[in-house]
């Protein structure tokens, strides 16, 4: 196994790193920092600067310039081939962008090693996407020779705001889409993890994207993100987050009506029927939840189970939580690494209070976990709470830890029913080797991705995104591109 401690004091150590404004890497016009600490830890790896709306309103500016400037006469295949070159440039980084973010966030080194496929392949498949963007010529009612035709144009200055848990790949969706149709970005990403966001921007000058095309402003939501949602220069906003401030985003965009979308939170079901194939679909479910200790928005925490495998399912996914490995993420034999941060510890620990004082039992887990290598982190058993609810709050309300509550059902009417009772509209899971009953389940939940005998596919072909308050708009697959494009109509009188 590779000893990854020699190469993570190398990246971090403590150090000040700048954000990335037109090109140039500054300091915050304020001159304050925010402090990255490892979660596993507490050591400081770095320090970044705390942009404000004086920074924003730089980036903007920047990104304008950049829009309206040479990048504006770059061909789609000018567009594709930078593309391409970052991806190759990501290719060989891929090893330090992974240990930065297991550094910065959590996330055990092996599971974001194994993110390459869908990274690399994010960025192919824009590049590939950059030389597909085309209009229509239209036939119309007019009579002579009046001929209408649209043409595809990029939408602006796209201000993008992601969250900690998955920052290569969530600024990668957002910033790839960006370069395939012409856009320029201004990014923000959360300050709980600013650091590989800082050295994806590294990456893409070093490959060639212009001054302005793409800018950092590391800060915190309140004051950076806030600043660049109700910015009158940003004609777009593409968010990924809570659904709390996703709305107060919507709110903010409604200044100048810019376009929005947001990829928000949610509370998937996943429904075991009593016809599933039990060995396969136990690891499955739960690592559902249990991937990044359950700080997934597509985690599907409300587990259902046919009443007639109820125990013994429960029972298993209980056994097979107890046998992860939790611990330091560059250990490299760790499953479950830390908690990002204290506040976010403090609400799991909340609803593990919450479950059992509601009438949940805990089958396995419920506590922290403490012992040699987690002092200085967060950490948290895998936990599976049975005799649940539905109205309970650990049945109700995002946890966004590694935490099940297990729900046991009779008749796919009543599972399809209580599965959508819920605000929230993300993804769900079907476990059945029955094709009917799968299809079934598949098209009567509301949710904008539905796995049948899997779980957590999420591909940059494939579109990806909510239904109710989980939000709206699409992320992957050729519908992304109309996030980023509007369409503009021309009319020729040739009489
Ligand atoms: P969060 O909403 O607290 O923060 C997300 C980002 O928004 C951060 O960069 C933050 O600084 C910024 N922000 C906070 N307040 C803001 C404001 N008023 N104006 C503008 N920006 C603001 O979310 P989080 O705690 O970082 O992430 C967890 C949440 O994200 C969960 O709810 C999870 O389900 C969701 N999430 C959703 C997806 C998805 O694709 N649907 C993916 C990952 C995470």
């Amino acid at each position: 196994m590779k000893d990854w401690n020699a190469a993570a004091t190398a990246l971090y150590d403590g150090g000040f790193r700048r954000m990335f404004i037109d090109g140039q890497w500054v300091e915050a016009r304020s001159g304050e920092v925010i402090e990255a600490r490892n979660p596993a830890d507490g050591t400081l790896l770095a320090t970044v600067p705390k942009g404000g709306a004086a920074d924003i309103d730089a980036a903007v500016a920047a990104a304008r310039k950049a829009f309206e400037g040479p990048w504006a006469k770059w061909t789609p295949f000018e567009r594709q081939a930078l593309l391409l070159r970052i991806a190759d440039r990501f290719e060989a980084e891929w090893e330090s962008l992974c240990l930065s973010d297991t550094l910065d966030m959590g996330m055990p080194i092996q599971r974001t090693l194994a993110n390459s496929r869908r990274v690399l392949g994010m960025l192919r498949f824009y590049a590939g996407q950059a030389v597909a963007i085309h209009g229509a010529t239209i036939p119309n009612s007019f009579p002579g020779e009046i001929y209408s035709q649209t043409v595809r144009e990029p939408v602006g200055v796209v201000g993008a705001i992601i969250p900690w848990n998955a920052p290569i790949a969530g600024s990668i969706w957002k910033i790839a889409p960006a370069i395939a149709t012409g856009c320029t970005v201004v990014l923000k990403p959360s300050e709980e993890a600013s650091l590989t966001v800082l050295m994806i921007a590294r990456i893409m000058q070093e490959a060639g994207l212009p001054d302005g095309v793409l800018n950092i402003v590391t800060g915190l939501g309140a004051e950076a993100g806030a600043a660049l949602a109700e910015h009158p220069g940003v004609d777009k906003i593409v968010f990924t987050g809570s659904t709390a401030t996703g709305q107060a985003i919507a709110r903010a965009a409604t200044g100048n009506l810019k376009r929005v979308s947001l990829e928000l939170g949610g509370k998937s079901p996943v429904i075991v029927c009593r016809d599933a194939d039990i060995e396969k679909a136990v690891p499955v479910a739960a690592m559902a939840v249990f991937a990044n200790s359950g700080q997934i928005c597509i985690a599907g925490s409300r587990l259902f189970v046919a009443r007639e495998i109820h125990d013994e399912f429960v029972r298993r996914v209980a056994e097979y939580a107890a046998g992860l490995r939790i611990g330091h993420g560059i250990s490299g034999d760790s499953d479950i690494g830390p908690i990002i941060s204290a506040r976010q510890a403090e609400r799991i620990a909340g609803y593990l209070e919450a479950g059992p004082q509601e009438g949940a039992q805990v089958v396995t887990g419920g506590a922290r976990a403490t012992g040699p290598g987690l002092d200085g982190g967060h950490f948290f058993q895998p936990t599976v709470l049975g005799g649940v609810t539905d109205q309970m709050t650990v049945a109700r309300e995002e946890i966004f830890g590694p935490v099940i509550s297990a729900l046991p059902f009779d008749d796919l009417d009543e599972v399809v029913a209580r599965a959508n009772e819920t605000p929230y509209g993300l993804a769900a899971g079907v476990f059945s080797t029955h094709l009917g009953t799968a299809h079934k389940l598949a098209h009567r939940l509301k949710a904008g991705s539905v796995w049948v005998n899997m779980y957590h596919a999420i591909d940059p072909a494939v579109p990806f995104g909510g239904v109710k308050m989980s939000g709206y708009g699409r992320e992957g697959g050729t519908e992304h591109m109309e996030e980023y494009l509007d369409t503009k109509a021309i009319w020729i009188n040739a009489d």
